[in-house]
C-alpha cells in the first residue's frame, strides 16, 4: 500500500516503477481513502501502541493506493525493496530511503507474512477485482 505522504507528494507512479521493475506483478490496485474507523482495523495488531491512534489519523489522511503483488519469496523480497520501517535507518536505494518522511509517513506498506497478505489483500479487494 502506497501511503498518504507518498501519494500526496506524486510519488506513486515511480513508486510503481520500483516495484514492477523489481520483478513482482501487479493482481490489483487501486486509489481509495480509509476512515479512521478503517485504519484501525488494518492496524488492530498495534492498538496498544503508543502510536496506534496518530498512525490512524495519518493513514486516514489522504488517498492511499492499496495493491495486491505477486512474486516467488514476495514478502521478503518486497520487505528488502520498501526498506526499514525508519527511513533514517533504510538501505540506499530503497522506497523508504527515496520517498518516506518520517518512521511514521513512511511511504509504504507491505505485509509480514503471506497470510497477513492475503488478509490485507481481502480488506481492500473482492476476489473480482483480482486478476
Ligand atoms: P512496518 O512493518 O515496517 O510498516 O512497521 P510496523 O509494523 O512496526 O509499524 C507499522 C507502521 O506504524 C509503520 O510503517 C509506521 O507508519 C508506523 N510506526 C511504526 N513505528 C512507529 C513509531 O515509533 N512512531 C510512529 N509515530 N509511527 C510508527
Amino acid at each position: 500500500m502506497i501511503k498518504p505522504d507518498a501519494v500526496a507528494e506524486g510519488h506513486t507512479g515511480a513508486i510503481l516503477k520500483m516495484i514492477e521493475e523489481a520483478g513482482f506483478r501487479v493482481v490489483a490496485m487501486k486509489k481509495t481513502q480509509l476512515t479512521p474507523e478503517r485504519a484501525g482495523q488494518f492496524y488492530a495488531v498495534h492498538k496498544e501502541r503508543p502510536f496506534y491512534n496518530d498512525l490512524c489519523d495519518y493513514m486516514s489522511s489522504g488517498a492511499i493506493v492499496p495493491m495486491i503483488l505477486e512474486k516467488e519469496n514476495a514478502v521478503t523480497d518486497f520487505r528488502t525493496l520498501i526498506g526499514a520501517t525508519n527511513p533514517a535507518n533504510a538501505d540506499e536505494g530503497t522506497i523508504r530511503k527515496l520517498f518516506a518522511k518520517s518512521i511514521e509517513a513512511n511511504a509504504i506498506h507491505g505485509s509480514d507474512s503471506d497470510e497477513n497478505a492475503s488478509i490485507e489483500g481481502s480488506f481492500f479487494f473482492a476476489s473480482t477485482e483480482q486478476y
